[in-house]
């Protein structure tokens, strides 16, 4: 079954793999966000050499004055807040339909936490603050709820693979978001259903109660809940035992039409994912293999059997082998 993907729509750091405009003249090269330009919709910004600092340049860092945290250039001593407050609300007036935001881990301007505080503007002794600062600010401020993530995090394996299901999922919801049907809304519930299990069975259950609370005078309304607590369900924590869980539940689908002996290799075969020794796309592939065999349409329409295009699931596989 081939399944369409929308193209996500991400504000990316300029750096990451775009252009050498790190303040010593490099790039970062990033494998993973490269592999992706095929797949999404990359919006880079420097928002450094969009204040006009050049490229290279002397290094920012954030200072506490007067209690204050600022944006300075120790080099200069200038002080570039108000030229970077202005630029971030400018720049983020200006997009539309963006499904998320990765950012350049720990960068002054673009660091989205854990950008570190100095004291003075000369010296290395820190606040004991670790802060996002203007444009990483201005991101929560004016898109409360879209996504953000630093390069550095997506370096793992299960977080890259959650990223893909998520960016996939909410670009989709942009699509139909546009139509404010509720069949679009409750097929989109329908399919989902066990990828939203993964993360929250709560949300996933109050998510069908908002589809199920619509009508057409308070459709703007419904989707604009809906969008909120798909968001909250998304920032859910999730772990393997959540994991193993939602499969569980998709295994019970086939337990009378699976042999003993398939259910006792389905059931070593989750023991071994339990130690993380296999991908969760192996699992997925067995139940994949039943729901076609037993022409089960509602399992064959789950988007966490076939999250994000093929190609970046063999790429996040191999991956994980490697770091195993
Ligand atoms: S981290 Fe942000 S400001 Fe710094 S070089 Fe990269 S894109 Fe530019």
């Amino acid at each position: 079954m081939n399944k369409t993907f929308y193209k996500p729509n991400i504000i990316i750091s300029k750096c990451l793999n775009f252009d050498n405009c790190r303040f010593n003249g490099d790039m970062i090269n990033d494998n993973f966000l490269k592999k992706l330009w095929d797949f999404v919709n990359y919006i880079p910004v420097c928002p450094e050499v969009a204040i006009w600092l050049g490229t290279p340049r002397m290094p920012l860092r954030l200072v506490n004055v007067d209690n204050e945290t600022r944006l300075l250039q120790p080099s200069s001593k200038s002080d570039l807040t108000d030229e970077m407050d202005y630029f971030s609300e400018t720049f983020l007036k200006t997009q539309k339909e963006i499904d998320w935001f990765i950012m350049k881990n720990r960068s002054p301007s673009c660091g989205i936490k854990d950008v570190k505080v100095y004291d003075k503007v000369d010296s290395y002794s820190i606040n004991n603050k670790y802060s996002s600062w203007i444009f990483g600010n201005k991101l929560y401020e004016m898109f409360p709820n879209i996504p953000t993530e630093d390069e550095w995090r997506l370096k793992n394996f299960r977080l890259r693979e959650e990223f893909l299901s998520k960016i996939f999922c909410l670009a989709e919801f942009r699509e139909i978001n546009k139509t404010k049907k509720i069949s679009d809304l409750s097929d989109f519930q329908a399919k989902n259903k066990y990828l939203f299990m993964f993360y929250s069975p709560s949300i996933q259950v109050l998510l069908w109660q908002i589809v199920a609370s619509y009508n057409k005078e308070n459709s703007n309304e419904i989707y604009n809940y809906y969008f909120k607590e798909l968001i909250k369900l998304f920032n859910t924590k999730t772990n393997i035992w959540k994991m193993v869980n939602t499969l569980t539940h998709i295994f019970w689908y086939f337990k009378d039409t699976c042999s003993i002996e398939e259910k006792q290799f389905f059931l070593e075969t989750i023991g071994v994912y339990r130690e993380w020794r296999i991908p969760t796309s192996s699992v997925m592939s067995i139940l994949k293999t039943w729901a076609l065999r037993d022409k089960k349409e509602y399992i064959l329409i789950q988007t966490i059997l076939n999250p994000f295009p093929k190609d970046l699931v063999e790429l996040i596989d191999s991956w994980r082998i490697l770091e195993l």
